[in-house]
């Protein structure tokens, strides 16, 4: 099973992956993850990307698409993928349409978590993450059980993304507008996108998530 994500930032895309994982042994694949970590490790790609990122704009295609590549081949993903923020151009998606062809895969969904825009800039402000596991919290909308404490680790380190403030989601959600969201008509010819409630709860966006692979599944 090889999934795609689609939303804007903030839509719950990170969030219904990590649920993926756990629930189902799939693997998320995450290029803003991966571009992260490229910077903390100071790599080329990292120092390429750095600016990009900082800005809200578009990381290269080439570089995301190299990226995504390389996680493909590592040779864990047999259970299934979930592209999570990839494919964000159609150059992007040109690009894993033959990614997954080279390596015997398709596509079966792409979820498109339709989410109210008004809403997003409050929800990306108010994430942050677990800096030891990475589970993501909101200040309003899930947070830790314990204050300060992580509800999987117990870390009491957690972490805010530099961009996530209301100037650069403005120009992201600008990007996912312009390049991203005409994808979607390349993807509804090929009758792959199945559309969830993204302002639902997150426990609901998960049954609704989950009643679609059941039902990949069963057929
Ligand atoms: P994305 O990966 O699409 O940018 P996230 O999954 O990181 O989005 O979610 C953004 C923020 O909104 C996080 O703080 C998350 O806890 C919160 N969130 C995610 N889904 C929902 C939801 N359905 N309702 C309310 N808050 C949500
Ligand atoms: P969000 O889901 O909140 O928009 P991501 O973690 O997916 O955030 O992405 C953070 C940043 O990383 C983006 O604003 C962009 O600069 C870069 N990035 C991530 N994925 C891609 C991609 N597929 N193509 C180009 N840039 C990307
Ligand atoms: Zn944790």
């Amino acid at each position: 099973m090889n999934i795609i994500l689609l939303g804007p930032p903030g839509a719950g895309k990170g969030t219904q992956a990590g649920r993926l994982v756990t629930e189902r042994g799939m693997v998320q694949l995450s290029t803003g993850d991966m571009l992260r970590a490229a910077v903390r490790s100071g790599s080329p790609v990292g120092l390429k990307a750095k600016a990009v990122m900082a800005a809200g704009e578009l990381v290269s295609d080439a570089i995301v698409s190299a990226l995504i590549g390389e996680r493909l081949d590592l040779g864990d993903t047999d259970a299934g993928v979930i592209f999570d923020g990839f494919p964000r151009t159609a150059q992007q998606a040109a690009a894993l349409d033959l990614l997954l062809e080279e390596r015997g895969r398709a596509l079966d969904y792409v979820i498109e978590l339709d989410v109210d825009e008004a809403a997003l800039t409050e929800r990306v402000v108010g994430r942050f993450t677990c800096g030891h596991c990475g589970e993501g919290y909101h200040d309003a909308f899930k947070k830790p059980v314990v204050p300060g404490v992580c509800d999987v680790c117990a870390s009491t380190d957690f972490r805010r993304r530099p961009d996530d403030n209301a100037d650069t989601v403005a120009i992201r959600m600008a990007e996912y507008r312009a390049k991203t969201a005409p994808i979607l008509p390349i993807y509804e010819a090929r009758k792959l996108v199945r559309r969830v409630d993204g302002m639902a709860h997150i426990d609901d966006v998960a049954r609704a998530i989950g009643a679609i692979l059941d039902d990949r599944l069963a057929h």
